[in-house]
């Protein structure tokens, strides 16, 4: 690296801690293959005094960049010039007080809230890493990327690539993928390669793929994207009237937010923008826990950087010999070789996280609770209630602290799965279409 720019990228593994170009397009680092991340040079950026400053962006949000809710906080990631910076109103999210559903999870009136991420353009959370990884690849001058993708890394992909004129292949794996997702891919015009395969094996393609032809890839390696996801907290605090509340309770797929969520608070913390950090909750669907199996079973732990590879090598040559494929309804975490799981395990040493699994009947509830009292979402999200509602059995969150929700994509992802719910009536909740002959008198009689 030559002379040291204010923005950089950093290997996370301590005893390698190699530091590359921010202008360099790296999934991994080139010396020893961990994960990077997006540093800065604090002293050199201009940060606020306090969050609160961020809220006179409101006043000036016909400028695009204040208007978006990733860049209106564009001092805190602050890693490319504003002229390479595509916006196509992401982050435009709200947080919800829900007394209905937090009786449902046993809390006081007042203290859950809910983070409907699935109302950004492309209907998920991703739109706030794939506004951060575009501006970055456009800084970089990529003409062609690629993802591989459960579902939405492809929507959101497909529509940023679309908006600035990238050209674009994702990877999906065969009849994993929730329609919703898929025509979007289609729709925006990406390239879409069905692999005959889950979704690690489509993650391990498109790596080798990128590397060999020279694409640029925007999975959550992509350590600029995690800076874009970086702002659903800073949103949250800013919904909170800047308060930071006592929990944040997130879906664990690629585990790409959690570790997004971890760093926000580290850095905020570090730079004086609040006194607390609250605690995470990561929760995984049961048909693919592999966090929740080597935090919670195998004790896997970040221990400041050391972390045990060889619990984490035992795992996955585990699942190779059992020709494991992850199974959940929940398709968007139905992952069990998590790429950031590093990152993941240091989020949760920065915010003493706590990692629990719930099964598919669980989650569908939950999304049911969901969709009668809120605004809905998809079923991964749904696990963020389910895992909630498990958690204050335990009593680890308490009644009365202050918990929010990432509900992370829309319910119109996957309709089959609500379809089938209420249909099929698989749940405590089922609300089935009622058959009624076409006749007048016996409708009224149906109503009544
Ligand atoms: C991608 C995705 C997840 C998983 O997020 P990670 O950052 O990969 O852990 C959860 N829910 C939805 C709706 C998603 O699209
Ligand atoms: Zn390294």
């Amino acid at each position: 690296m030559s002379e040291k720019e204010t923005a950089y990228q950093k290997c996370i593994n301590p005893d390698c801690g190699a530091e590359f170009d921010r202008g360099q397009p790296l999934f991994k680092c080139p010396e020893c293959g961990e994960l990077l991340d997006a540093c800065y040079d604090w002293n050199r950026v201009e940060v606020p005094e306090k969050l609160s400053d961020f809220a006179k962006r409101w006043a000036t949000r016909s400028n695009r960049l204040d208007f978006s809710g990733v860049w209106r906080f564009r001092e805190l990631l602050n890693f490319c010039e504003d002229k390479y910076k595509i916006s196509i109103g992401e982050g435009q999210t709200i947080l919800q007080k829900n007394d209905s559903v937090a009786k449902y999870v046993d809390m006081k009136p007042g203290c859950l809230f809910l983070q409907y991420e699935g109302l950004n353009p492309s209907g998920s959370f991703k739109d706030n890493g794939m506004t951060a990884a575009f501006s970055h690849a456009i800084m970089v001058g990529a003409t062609s990327c690629a993802c591989a993708s459960t579902g939405n890394t492809s929507a959101s992909v497909a529509l940023y690539a679309q908006s600035c004129g990238i050209k674009c292949t994702v990877f999906i794996g065969s009849g994993r993928i929730a329609f919703g997702k898929l025509s979007q891919a289609m729709d925006y015009g990406a390239q879409t390669i069905q692999i005959l395969g889950d979704f690690d094996d489509c993650m391990k393609q498109v790596q080798s793929v990128c590397t060999e032809l020279g694409l640029y890839l925007l999975n959550s390696l992509n350590p600029f994207r995690l800076e874009g996801q970086k702002t659903i907290m800073f949103r949250i605090i800013e919904a909170l009237g800047w308060e930071v509340p006592d929990w944040i309770v997130v879906p664990g797929g690629n585990l790409g937010n959690s570790s997004a969520f971890g760093k926000a608070f580290f850095e905020l913390k570090q730079l004086g923008l609040i006194n607390k950090i609250p605690r995470l909750a990561i929760i995984n669907a049961t048909g693919a826990d592999t966090l929740t199996d080597m935090v919670n079973n195998k004790k896997l732990a970040w221990n400041n950087g050391k972390v045990n590879q060889q619990i984490i090598d035992d795992f996955y040559a585990d699942l190779t010999r059992r020709s494991f494929s992850p199974h959940t309804c929940a398709s968007a975490i139905e992952i069990s070789r998590p790429v950031n799981l590093k990152k993941c395990l240091r989020a949760i040493d920065v915010c003493k996280g706590v990692v629990r699994a719930v099964t598919d009947a669980e989650i569908l509830d939950a999304k049911a609770v969901i969709g009668k009292y809120g605004l809905g979402c998809e079923p991964a999200s749904a696990a963020t209630i389910a895992g909630l509602k498990h958690l204050r059995t335990e009593g680890i969150i308490g009644s009365d602290e202050r918990v929010a929700c990432v509900l992370t994509g829309h319910p119109l992802k996957d309709p089959n799965v609500t379809v089938n719910y209420h249909k099929d009536k698989l749940g405590i909740f089922s609300n089935p279409p009622i058959e009624a002959p076409n006749d007048l008198d016996a409708i009224i009689k149906l109503i009544k």
